[in-house]
C-alpha cells in the first residue's frame, strides 16, 4: 500500500470515463462491446486485459477487489456474490479428490457443515484442532494435507488464534494457509503479514456495515488466485456490480466505523464484565481473554463483537433476549443497529449438541455485535433485560 489506509479506502478508483464523473459510476451491463474481430479473439484469449462479461470482471467488482488488495497486502482477489460463495470456491478450486483440510474447530456455522456435509461428496476429507489445543495441530497433518483453514476472531465464540504461529507451521509443512478475516476486517488486522496465502471475508458483514447487501471476497497470492478466478468465473458466483459499489463506497468509511465500533464494543465487554447476572464475557481486548496477548499483537482495536454467557442458562439467555427493546434480533452482524443473537438455536443449530459444547458454544451463550448508536443506549437496553432474567 503506498499511501496510508483510509487514503487507499478512499482514493483507490478506477479510471474516469470522458463524463470525469467524482465519484464511481454503477456499471450495471452484462457484457462489454468489442471493436472488431480481432479486438474480440484478443480479449478472449487474454492477450488484453479487459472487461468481457460482468461473470469474469467489471469496473465495480474490480474496484472492490483492488482496495480490499491494497487494504490486505494482497497480490490479486476476486469477488463473490456472498462470503459462503467465496469460501466455497476457494476450496473447490484449490482442492482434488483425496486432498484433506485442517481446520481449527471453531468456524462459521455453514463452513462448517461444507466440511462435514459437502466437500466429503469429492472425498475431500477435514480434521480439526481445537483453538487452545494447537499443540496437536501438527499431528493432524497427513502427506494429503493441503490447507490449514482458521478464523481469528472465531465467529461466534470470539476465540483468537495465535495467526503468526501457525502462519510458521503451514510453512514449515507447505500447506495453503487460509484465514477467514471476517471478524477482524483489513483495518484491524492483515493476515498476510503472518504468513497467511489467502484471505477470505464476508462483505455481508462490517465491509458493508450497514445490513445492505450480500458479498464477500478472496484475495491473496497471484497463483492461486488464478485458479479461484478460473473456477469462478466457470461456475458464476460473481458478485453484482451493484452490490460492488455499494461495498467499494462502505470501505470508505471502514476505519472512521471500525474506530467507533470497537470503542462502543469494549465499553460494552466491561460494562458485561462487571454484571452479576453474566458468568463470562469473551472480547479479545478483555484482559480476562485468555489470548489477551495475541490478540493485542495480531489486532489493531478489539472487533465488533463480544460473547457472554448469562447466569442461568438457556432460560434465563431466552428470558434476555425476550426483554431486549431496542438491540435487534437477528442473525447479522458488523451494522450500525446493535444485533444480539443466540448461536445455540440459530445459526450454529445445525451443529450437534456435543459439537456446539466443543467449540464453546453453550446453551446460554449470547452474541451481540455492537453498532454505532449511542454506547450509552445500547448498555441501558442490556441492562434492563439483565435485571428482568
Ligand atoms: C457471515 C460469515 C460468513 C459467510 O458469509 P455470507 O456473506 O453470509 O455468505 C463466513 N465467515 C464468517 C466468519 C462469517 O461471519
Amino acid at each position: 500500500m503506498s499511501k496510508h489506509f483510509e487514503t487507499e479506502a478512499i482514493r483507490t478508483q478506477i479510471n474516469r470515463t470522458e463524463f470525469q464523473e467524482h465519484s464511481m459510476p454503477m456499471y450495471l451491463t452484462s457484457s462489454f462491446v468489442f471493436e472488431d474481430a480481432e479486438d474480440m479473439r484478443a480479449s478472449f484469449s487474454e492477450e488484453k486485459e479487459r472487461n468481457i462479461y460482468s461473470r469474469f470482471t467489471n469496473p465495480n467488482t474490480s474496484e472492490f477487489v483492488d482496495k480490499i488488495c491494497k487494504m490486505e497486502g494482497a497480490e490479486a482477489g476476486y469477488a463473490f456474490a456472498t462470503g459462503m460463495s467465496a469460501v466455497f470456491s476457494t476450496f473447490a478450486a484449490l482442492l482434488n479428490s483425496g486432498d484433506h483440510i485442517v481446520s481449527a474447530r471453531s468456524v462459521f456455522g455453514s463452513t462448517h457443515s461444507l466440511f462435514t456435509k459437502f466437500l466429503p461428496k469429492w472425498n475431500i476429507t477435514t480434521s480439526y484442532f481445537k483453538v487452545d489445543e494447537v499443540d496437536t495441530l501438527e499431528s493432524l497433518i497427513t502427506p494429503e494435507t493441503k490447507v490449514l483453514y482458521v478464523e481469528s476472531p472465531t465467529n461466534p465464540a470470539v476465540d483468537v488464534l495465535d495467526l503468526e504461529l501457525l502462519g510458521e507451521i503451514a510453512k514449515k509443512h507447505n500447506l495453503i494457509y487460509i484465514v477467514d478475516n471476517c471478524f477482524a476486517t483489513p483495518y484491524l488486522q492483515q493476515p498476510i503479514k503472518f504468513g497467511a496465502d489467502l484471505v477470505i471475508h464476508s462483505a455481508t458483514k462490517m465491509i458493508d456495515g450497514q445490513g445492505r447487501v450480500l458479498g464477500g471476497v478472496t484475495v491473496g497470492k497471484s497463483e492461486l488466485i488464478r485458479e479461484v478466478y478460473l473456477f469462478a468465473r466457470n461456475t458464476g458466483p460473481a458478485l453484482s456490480p451493484f452490490n460492488a459499489w455499494v461495498l467499494s463506497k462502505s470501505l470508505e468509511t471502514l476505519a472512521v466505523r471500525a474506530e467507533k465500533h470497537c470503542e462502543n464494543a469494549l465499553k460494552v465487554a466491561e460494562f458485561l464484565e462487571k454484571h452479576d447476572k453474566i458468568n463470562k464475557v469473551k472480547y479479545p481486548f478483555l484482559k480476562s481473554h485468555a489470548m489477551y496477548e495475541v490478540a493485542k499483537k495480531q489486532m489493531k482495536l478489539g472487533g465488533n463483537v463480544v460473547a457472554f454467557e448469562v447466569k442461568g442458562g438457556i432460560d434465563a439467555g431466552r428470558k434476555f433476549l425476550n426483554t431486549i427493546k431496542m438491540c435487534s434480533l437477528s442473525a447479522n452482524l458488523g451494522d450500525t443497529r446493535t444485533i444480539v443473537t443466540h448461536p445455540a438455536s440459530t445459526t450454529h443449530s445445525k451443529l450437534s449438541e456435543e459439537d456446539r459444547n466443543e467449540v464453546g458454544i453453550t446453551d446460554g451463550l449470547v452474541r451481540i455485535s455492537v453498532g454505532l448508536e449511542h454506547v450509552d443506549d445500547v448498555i441501558e437496553d442490556l441492562q434492563q433485560a439483565l435485571t428482568a432474567v
